[in-house]
């Protein structure tokens, strides 16, 4: 056996993404002014770290913090100083149903936490795991204003601003697997914040993580002709500090945030922990649901992770807290919650577990 050496979690980073959070797009693209009061997020629950007690006296968010909010299926709201990301947004009722692939169809069973993209706060930048139906809904597609800054998979770039429309999306960052980019909040001189007592300066990093819908084989070629599970990235989310000199070589991270995307359990994602080498994940979102195409009457090919692979996951990425989402918004969804608690506990990892409910939101620490 070779003993290479691992590989950076970064091949390459992408020109940085400047953001001013003082002047952020309007979500929706009809909208003509900024609504007052801007709509806030509904929070039912603060949940804290399992076994480390919450900083005292915070009831907003500091600098310090960040929290992860759960709208449904694969849709949360991470927010971070100044900065706010939504991940995969879609607001479908339940009763709506979403197209997933030739003849795969499949029906919303719960509602989301927020009613549609106009209920929303104002967010700077849309992180996309993949250009499917249960994760950017059609309503979205229409509604979303064609400025807000999007970050992808290159599949989902090419879908979103180079096919045959008038109006593709125009600010739309595609990140391949180990490819990173640095969200910079700049103020209204272009000039990047800077936090009054540490001289840094906030900021978010986002590198692709790899990711497969479909296992590999025959299927995966089938899958390849048909066209019907489009490539998909997880995510590696950083809340860090920059000293605000240009190129990313500065970013210090305070809290790794890891989103598994839809997949299943296959070995590109031992790549992730051998390439953190010894970096830890604060928080990982895991996509479960164990979905299975082309749907409940005929469940012929799981395309994310079940309760089983959810805790194999766990067990190689090791991070100190998951979080579980997108598990029972759809009737795909074959594995439940319950499953997956049931497989938690069997492993001794109930500690290391926080379960989140629709409207519920995960506050945490992040490090100087
Ligand atoms: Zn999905």
């Amino acid at each position: 056996m070779s003993t290479e050496a691992p590989k950076p979690i970064r091949e390459t980073t992408h020109p940085p993404l400047l953001l001013n959070p003082n002047k952020r797009i309007r979500l929706l693209k009809t909208a003509t002014h900024h609504s007052h009061p801007e709509p806030a997020l509904t929070i039912s629950q603060t949940k804290h770290h399992p076994t480390v007690p919450p900083i005292p006296g915070s009831s907003e968010p500091s600098e310090q913090e960040g929290a992860v909010y759960f709208i449904g299926n694969a849709t949360t709201v991470i927010s971070y100083g100044s900065l706010r990301f939504l991940t995969d947004p879609n607001f479908l009722h339940a009763g709506d149903h979403v197209h997933l692939g030739p003849g795969v169809t499949s029906q919303r069973l719960k509602d989301p936490a927020v009613p549609d993209l106009g209920s929303l706060p104002p967010v700077d930048s849309v992180l996309l795991s993949h250009y499917h139906e249960d994760h950017f809904d059609r309503e979205v597609e229409a509604n979303l204003s064609r400025d807000v800054p999007i970050i992808t998979t290159p599949h989902a770039k090419t879908c979103l601003t180079e096919r045959k429309r008038e109006d593709g999306f125009r600010k739309v960052v595609g990140l391949a697997e180990f490819e990173g980019v640095v969200v910079r909040p700049v103020d209204d001189a272009g000039q990047q914040q800077q936090n009054k007592t540490s001289g840094r300066k906030e900021a978010v990093r986002v590198t692709g993580m790899p990711g497969k819908h479909v296992p590999p084989g025959p299927l995966a070629l089938a899958n390849e002709l048909l066209g019907a599970v489009p490539p998909t990235n997880g995510w590696l989310v950083e809340l860090g500090w920059t000293k605000g000199t240009d190129g990313a070589e500065d970013f210090e991270t305070g809290y790794r945030i890891y989103i598994s995307g839809d997949t299943l359990f296959v070995d590109e994602l031992k790549e992730i922990p051998k390439r953190l080498q010894g970096d830890r994940i604060d928080l990982m979102l895991t996509h479960l649901g164990g979905t299975t195409i082309p749907g409940p009457r005929m469940p012929l090919l799981m395309v994310t992770m079940d309760a089983k692979q959810g805790v194999q996951l766990m067990r190689l990425v090791d991070p100190d807290v998951t979080v579980p989402i997108h598990f029972d918004d759809y009737d795909v969804m074959l594995s439940s919650l319950n499953d997956f608690k049931k497989e938690v506990a069997a492993a001794g990892l109930e500690d290391r577990v926080v379960y989140l409910d629709r409207g519920e939101e995960y506050r945490f620490a992040v490090k100087k």
